[in-house]
């Protein structure tokens, strides 16, 4: 402690540039303070990375939360957000020139995830944040001491006295831990028992559904929202250990159609179950709300690029004899890019897709009676998915859950329909084969389209050559701070918006260096090639086995873990992907 208010004193007023001598590991009372990365300048995004340690011993969080896998999630996910919080109570912030001299976590979304930014080990618990160092003078030129020695005497010692001392915490904040751990328990035993069950969704009575806005995840806040409540034929029991018991829908394998009117709930439901992958936070609504883990959302992304993806089952022949049983385009159309999403989450290993009318392309879908009569067959290579859902789901055991408001053809095939009416569901599958018939199920055998696409040993170059500087840079991993989901690596821009699933930016980084961990695992087995899906599950132990450092950061502490489909998406929409 001491001596590194010597080292800030001794920096008083120096170029901003000389802090790299802050690069340190410095014992303060009851905690370890160690500066990782130190930024070249004032304003720098990201700003320099630092850590707190707090011995287990000191911080008394009870051992109980800590035994189980899920429950030491919750409790990272629980710190990083209270220290936020002491954060936005303790500390000036944005004091110096360009925003320096501020604290800051990574941006925390409303799921618990696993990140590297809270570490707890038997001894110890690590945090690491953001620190940015304050500046003065002209352009933030010159390091400014007197606040430096304020930020790290007495606002990260109040900060940290807030987050991480069980004894301190008042009866709410006890609650609120024991909430966060409750969440995670519960939701281990809600997909334990829908395994068993054979279910591919729960949401629980009394979950809340609709989010604030359409770019704000929090909860919508209005009185007016209706709580879910389970149809009486689709009600679950879960026995919880502690003699509890959870009620709530249980959507069951196979094919599921949700309809009903415009403006009823229907994609509000949909988006929920999307989002049920993940667990939220205490408070979020959707805390029970449990999607299999390998839940994927299709939807048409026209534009995209596809490389080798036979998409034969789906679109035949092509205008000027293009093949699709080999499909590249760097301008995928709608149909096609949603051919190509269904057929690489299906090599992934997901065997549980999402739709949305709302996002899908029509054509691809379905074909009408009338555009028959118009429409040569020879005219159009798309076969429609509606042709096929019930084959997938028989022969693949791909289960499917569908919204669709104006395509009746699925309630067709659906083994549930459900009916979404003023954000009430309803179970109307009876009703709906007493009207329509039994299920149409289709009488020709899917052919096989299980593609284990294999890759080549240079793929995932993260250099970037800069042709107009002529700069080279060797490694260019950096998402793009106006849009959630782009990520430039390399010399590629990888557009993610229609990966909806991914939640929050540190997923984006996460996903960037998961391409280059690929690039090193691959390139030292050149001679080789393996799947896609083979090196992705070797990098996913890995993780499994040492944490989200094996992805070795620059700046540690700023990943969060996407899951395995999303780093498949990611790779897959790679404009210099090369298969072999
Ligand atoms: P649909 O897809 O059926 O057209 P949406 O799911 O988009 O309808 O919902 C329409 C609107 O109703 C949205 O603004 C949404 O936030 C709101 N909404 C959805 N579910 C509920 C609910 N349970 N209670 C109150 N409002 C809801
Ligand atoms: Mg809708």
């Amino acid at each position: 402690m001491n001596r590194l208010n010597q080292l800030i004193s001794a920096l008083a007023d120096r170029p901003f540039d000389h802090i790299q001598a802050l690069k340190g590991s410095y014992d303060f009372p009851g905690f370890n303070f160690r500066v990782i990365r130190v930024q070249h300048s004032a304003g720098a995004h990201p700003a320099s990375i630092a850590s707190v340690t707090v011995s287990r011993q000191d911080s008394v969080i009870p051992e109980v939360f800590l035994q189980a896998e899920a429950g030491r999630l919750a409790v990272a996910d629980f710190l990083i957000r209270r220290f936020r919080q002491g954060i936005d109570m303790f500390a000036l912030q944005n004091r110096g020139k360009e925003g320096s001299g501020s604290f800051d976590t990574i941006e925390l979304s409303q799921k618990m995830l696993e990140r590297d930014s809270v570490l707890i080990d038997q001894a110890a618990i690590e945090l690491r944040f953001m620190i940015s160092w304050p500046a003065k003078g002209q352009g933030g030129g010159i390091f400014d001491a007197e606040q430096a020695r304020i930020m790290i005497n007495q606002e990260l010692p109040a900060i940290i006295d807030a987050t991480f001392f069980y004894q301190r915490y008042d009866e709410q904040t006890r609650a609120q831990l024991e909430q966060f751990v409750d969440v995670l328990t519960v939701r281990t035993k809600i997909s334990r028992f829908m395994g068993e069950h054979r279910l591919v969704a729960f949401i629980a009575d009394g979950a809340r559904l609709p989010r604030n806005s359409g770019i704000d995840d929090r909860p919508a806040e209005s009185e007016a929202v209706i709580a879910f409540q389970s149809p009486d034929s689709l009600q679950v029991k879960i026995p919880l250990s502690d003699g509890r018991c959870l009620t709530g829908m249980g959507v069951r394998e196979g094919i599921t159609c949700i309809t009903g009117g415009g403006y009823h709930g229907k994609s509000t439901l949909m988006q929920a179950i999307l989002a049920g992958v993940y667990a939220h936070v205490p408070g979020d609504g959707r805390e029970f709300v449990v999607t299999r883990e390998d839940a994927f959302f299709i939807r048409a992304e026209e534009g995209r690029s596809v490389r080798n993806v036979d998409i034969s089952l789906f679109i035949g022949d092509l205008p000027n004899g293009l093949k699709t049983d080999h499909f590249s385009s760097d301008n995928a159309s709608g149909s096609t890019s949603q051919a190509a999403a269904i057929v690489e989450a299906v090599e992934s290993g997901s065997r549980l897709l999402l739709f949305d009318e709302d996002t899908c392309a029509t054509n691809f879908l379905v074909r009408d009676a009338l555009i028959r009569q118009v429409l040569d067959a020879s005219l159009e290579p798309i076969r429609p998915l509606y042709s096929t859902v019930r084959s997938l789901w028989n022969e693949r055991r791909v289960s499917m859950i569908f919204v669709a408001g104006g395509l009746g053809c699925f309630l067709q095939k659906a083994d549930t329909c459900l009916l979404m009416a003023h954000y009430h569901c309803q179970d109307i599958t009876a009703s709906v084969r007493d009207r329509l018939g039994e299920i149409a199920n289709e009488n020709e055998t899917i052919k096989d389209f299980s593609s284990a696409r294999r890759l080549a040993a240079d793929n995932f170059d993260p250099a970037y050559e800069n042709k107009r500087l002529k700069k080279t840079i060797a490694k260019r991993i950096k998402p793009l701070r106006s849009a959630l989901r782009q990520l430039e690596y390399g010399m590629d821009l990888v557009n993610l918006e229609a990966v909806v699933q991914i939640a929050e930016a540190p997923q984006v980084l996460a996903l960037g260096y998961c391409l280059l961990a690929l690039r090193n695992k691959i390139s030292q087995s050149a001679d080789q090639p393996e799947t896609i899906q083979f090196w992705i599950d070797r990098l996913y132990s890995d993780i499994a086995e040492q944490g989200l450092q094996v992805l070795a950061p620059d700046y540690p502490g700023t990943l969060s873990l996407p899951r395995k489909y999303e780093l498949a998406a990611a790779v897959n929409r790679i404009r210099s992907l090369r298969i072999v």
